[in-house]
């Protein structure tokens, strides 16, 4: 029994149709998963962001404890000042408040950097607590589209699997087992329409005998594998 050339190449086209509409449904999951990934990295981020964040108001918290305790303590070095007993204690204290002040000053300077740190800090915050908005309200659509076409394609792929099942009927029932595990490995590929007398496949040219067997409805796999066809137009 001899195949039609008419019959495969729409067996082989609607194949390829079925290919196209798999492919979609299996695009928005694949989709929705690179999405997730992005997300968790951003709350990943994120979080580092916030820890750094904590961290910088705390050294700034430490340096303002510090510097209270400094205050406090040239406070009570001029009091001390004011009842020194003889000039030696006099100039001792007034070195040391000297010094404290001194060491207050810089530590007045190191407070006023920490702040600003803390200030950068929760603007980079702020920005990636917006981006994670941003990408889940993405995801959020994404998934919205991806479920509302989704009904749509499974309803093509089995309309379009009923049609291949009518269209493979006319492979020899010898053949149904190859062209099976052929299908299984690869899918719309396991067809091959001759192109310039030549597998499309795997381009090795097909001598002119196999050539006009094929056309006569001839049933050839390709050294490739394929189940090779003449289409119409060829
Ligand atoms: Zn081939």
């Amino acid at each position: 029994m001899g195949l039609s050339c008419a019959g495969m190449k729409q067996l082989y086209d609607l194949r390829l149709k079925l290919r196209e509409i798999s492919d979609q449904l299996e695009r928005g999951p694949r989709q929705i998963a690179a999405r997730k990934q992005i997300i968790n990295k951003k709350k990943e981020e994120l979080e580092s962001q916030r820890a750094r964040l904590k961290q910088m108001k705390v050294a700034a918290d430490q340096k303002n404890l510090q510097l209270k305790s400094s205050e406090a303590r040239i406070y009570d070095l001029n009091g001390k000042l004011n009842i020194a007993a003889n000039n030696r204690e006099y100039e001792a204290l007034g070195s040391q408040i000297a010094a404290d002040t001194m060491a207050k000053s810089v530590l007045e300077d190191e407070i006023l950097e920490a702040l600003e740190l803390v200030d950068v800090a929760q603007i980079d915050v702020r920005k990636v607590e917006l981006e994670t908005v941003a990408v889940e309200a993405e995801l959020q659509k994404l998934v919205a589209e991806v479920q509302a076409k989704e009904a749509g394609l499974k309803e093509q792929a089995a309309a379009l699997e009923q049609q291949v099942a009518a269209a493979e009927t006319i492979l020899p029932a010898e053949i149904v087992p190859q062209y099976r595990r052929l299908v299984q490995a690869y899918g719309a590929s396991a067809l091959a329409p001759v192109s310039n007398k030549s597998c499309s496949e795997c381009y090795v040219s097909l001598t002119t005998q196999l050539y006009l067997e094929l056309k006569a409805g001839g049933v050839k796999f390709c050294t490739c594998g394929r189940l090779m066809f003449v289409g119409d137009d060829e």
